[in-house]
């Protein structure tokens, strides 16, 4: 059996902490909480946690301040931006600098455990999954991702990506030259039914992940874009 997973909760309103807590419990996850981002940074570099929920408008340090802190130390942790309102900038910045996902108070629980699965999930399948044929997989002649250790190479340098970059990428380059709509991304890779307007969500992951992985992001030669249709990994 798996590990009991555990989930820090970031968040300063003490009924949401409480509402969270005790859902999440009743799923089965243990939690870990801060009530500030201050608190949030150092217990999520202590507690080690499976998955981070992060709200935005925090004391001490912001949401976003906390997860820049976290990618910066090489942290891949999975984190959902909790957002105050339907805030298109705070999505959007949320994802530039590095969280996986965003989920927008009022949110209901359902969605919310939805999606904490879905981030979690994934993390966790990928070591036993990995199997020896698949643990080397040369994407292209300077480019290489080993599935065991969730590396990705360019030139030889490894490239640290987030666990969402991680899996777009892996996604895209197990099908090369396959193209793919926003929307079946958010199914194969986000792992969501229903997607809505969160399609832009793909489009700022592929931003981030073409910034690390290509030469030249301009002009990408990795993952490209087929215009009016999706994207596809390119051999
Ligand atoms: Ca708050």
């Amino acid at each position: 059996m798996d590990r009991q997973k555990t989930i820090l909760i970031v968040e300063d309103e003490k009924n949401i902490v409480d509402i969270l807590r005790f859902n999440l419990q009743r799923e089965g996850y243990r939690t870990w909480e801060a009530y500030d981002g201050e608190d949030g940074l150092s217990k999520a570099q202590a507690e080690k946690p499976d998955l981070i929920l992060l709200d935005v408008m925090l004391p001490k340090m912001n949401g976003f301040e906390v997860c820049r802190a976290l990618r910066e130390a090489g942290d891949n942790v999975p984190v959902i931006i909790l957002t105050a309102r339907e805030e298109e900038t705070d999505k959007v910045l949320g994802l530039e600098i590095g969280a996986d996902d965003y989920i927008t108070k009022p949110f209901s629980m359902r969605e919310l455990i939805a999606r904490v699965g879905a981030n979690i999930r994934r993390t966790s399948m990928a070591a036993p999954t990995a199997t020896a044929a698949a643990s080397a997989m040369a994407v292209s002649n300077n480019l290489s991702i080993n599935t065991d250790s969730h590396q990705v190479f360019r030139d030889g340098q490894a490239i640290d990506l987030t666990q969402r970059e991680y899996e777009l990428l892996t996604f895209l380059a197990s099908h090369p030259n396959k193209v793919y709509s926003r929307v079946d991304l958010m199914e194969q890779v986000w792992n969501y039914g229903y997607v809505g307007d969160d399609v832009r969500t793909v489009d700022v992951t592929v931003r981030r992940l073409r910034e690390k992985i290509e030469v030249n992001p301009a002009s990408p030669a990795y993952i490209l874009t087929r215009r009016g249709v999706g994207y596809y990994f390119s051999v």
